[in-house]
């Protein structure tokens, strides 16, 4: 066995390119493993078409998942362009991929502009490349995390895998919902057009049956730590299952006296057993890492509330439908995710605005005051927030039946309520 090849066979990277004999930095087992983690992941989740994914680091010594044609065109690009240092390149499954290349192919100047949280937090906006190579990729790529390249796939970057992953799953759900949203206002506009009709069709197709509300969780109230975890584990599994969140977007907490437990920061809801953090209610203090950037608004709901239980998720079609807002005479048009004067809600859930954390335009400040009247509260562009008193059952079964709703309600504006 040639000594290339010996290296591959350990390792499980490729260095395509590489001359043979050259020294080269093959990563250790814990970049194979994180990299065959989140390609699993990608495929799994149903944001990839399986086989497709290449991950890996870029560079004259190249390092990736498989060999491929196009590991040639991204270990070419200049310095400066990867130097986030991991990229992933995936054909994205449907329906995401008929929404980002119909966007992609009718974004002015290139770039797809949506408005959801995620993208602002995470990606700006989404750039697109002319084709798949190294001059139109390194063009686009520079400064931003991921570029669509049309009806050929997305490349998000990130410093590990995990990010690179993040960025692609980010650049998914925002050309959805982007898609969906602009699809409602071409059609109330009478402005759909051949193309896009077409797409739309072609996406209700292909869309998932959507979440039936169940119950069979874990019942509490929970009075030791143990049976705290295990039902935070547990609905963190099925919130994701249920596809109510991508990624590790999305958080969970339980108050147990002067104990919030809550997801850690970058936590995935699905592996949550060794990912929580326990917060003093009382002096603030932390045990057990850093805890969800969305910490305010669970501390301030166990403050001002009852609830023990408390889930936030990202689903499609609440987000979506948040940002459906027909005020024309609103003054804070454009900024109506920060702070709106415009009372808004959907089947009785109120819609708040604000912002992750708890800056001056905090989730703290809004969601708490909604969710005591609800029990849930859909937050602008964002996602939704429910509790319940004693256990994860209703908040579930109440995240499940809004994006239910949400999704119908979608489609009566649409004007075809059949196809929900
Ligand atoms: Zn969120
Ligand atoms: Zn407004």
């Amino acid at each position: 066995m040639q000594a290339k090849q010996k290296l591959q066979h350990i390792s499980g990277l490729y260095t395509a390119g590489t001359l043979p004999g050259m020294a080269v930095n093959i990563k250790g087992p814990m970049m194979q493993q994180e990299t065959a983690k989140y390609e699993t992941r990608l495929y799994k989740e149903g944001m990839a078409e399986p086989g497709t994914a290449l991950l890996g680091t870029p560079g004259t010594n190249g390092l990736w998942n498989r060999d491929h044609p196009a590991c040639k065109v991204l270990n070419s690009l200049p310095p400066g362009t990867e130097q986030k240092n991991t990229i992933l390149y995936a054909k994205p499954a449907e329906p995401y991929a008929t929404t980002i290349y119909h966007l992609s192919e009718t974004a002015p100047n290139r770039v797809i502009c949506p408005q959801d949280s995620e993208t602002r937090m995470f990606l700006q906006d989404l750039p697109v490349a002319e084709k798949l190579d190294t001059e139109s990729v390194a063009l686009v790529l520079k400064d931003k995390k991921c570029v669509i390249v049309p009806h050929q796939g997305i490349i998000a970057k990130g410093g590990n895998p995990a990010e690179a992953y993040l960025d692609f799953s980010a650049a998914c759900f925002a050309g959805f919902v982007k898609f969906f949203s602009d699809t409602l206002q071409a059609a109330r506009a009478g402005e759909l057009g051949k193309k896009r009709t077409q797409a739309f069709s072609r996406v209700c197709k292909q869309l998932p049956q959507p979440a039936v509300f169940e119950t069979g969780l874990m019942t509490g109230p929970f009075e030791t730590e143990s049976t705290v975890k295990n039902a935070i584990a547990e609905t963190g599994k099925k919130i994701v299952k249920r596809g109510l969140v991508n990624a590790c977007f999305g958080n969970i907490s339980y108050r147990r006296d002067d104990s919030l437990y809550i997801s850690s920061s970058g936590s995935f809801l699905d592996e949550l057993e060794d990912d929580l953090v326990m917060v003093n209610i009382k002096d603030g203090s932390c045990t057990g890492g850093k805890p969800s950037s969305e910490l305010p608004t669970h501390l301030e709901i166990a403050a001002s509330t009852d609830f023990r239980a408390v889930l936030h998720g990202h689903p499609l079609f609440t987000v979506i439908m948040s940002m459906d807002c027909r005020e024309e005479n609103c003054t804070h048009q454009g900024a109506c995710h920060l702070d709106c004067p415009v009372p808004r809600e959907i089947s009785a859930i109120p819609i708040v605005p604000g912002e992750t954390g708890g800056g001056a335009f905090g989730l703290n400040r809004t969601v708490p005051a909604a969710i005591k009247k609800a029990k849930a509260a859909i937050v602008y562009g964002h996602g939704v927030f429910t509790c319940a008193s004693n256990d994860f059952n209703n908040a579930l079964g109440r995240m499940i039946t809004i994006e239910r709703i949400c999704r119908r309600i979608y489609f009566e504006r649409m004007g075809n309520p059949h196809t929900s």
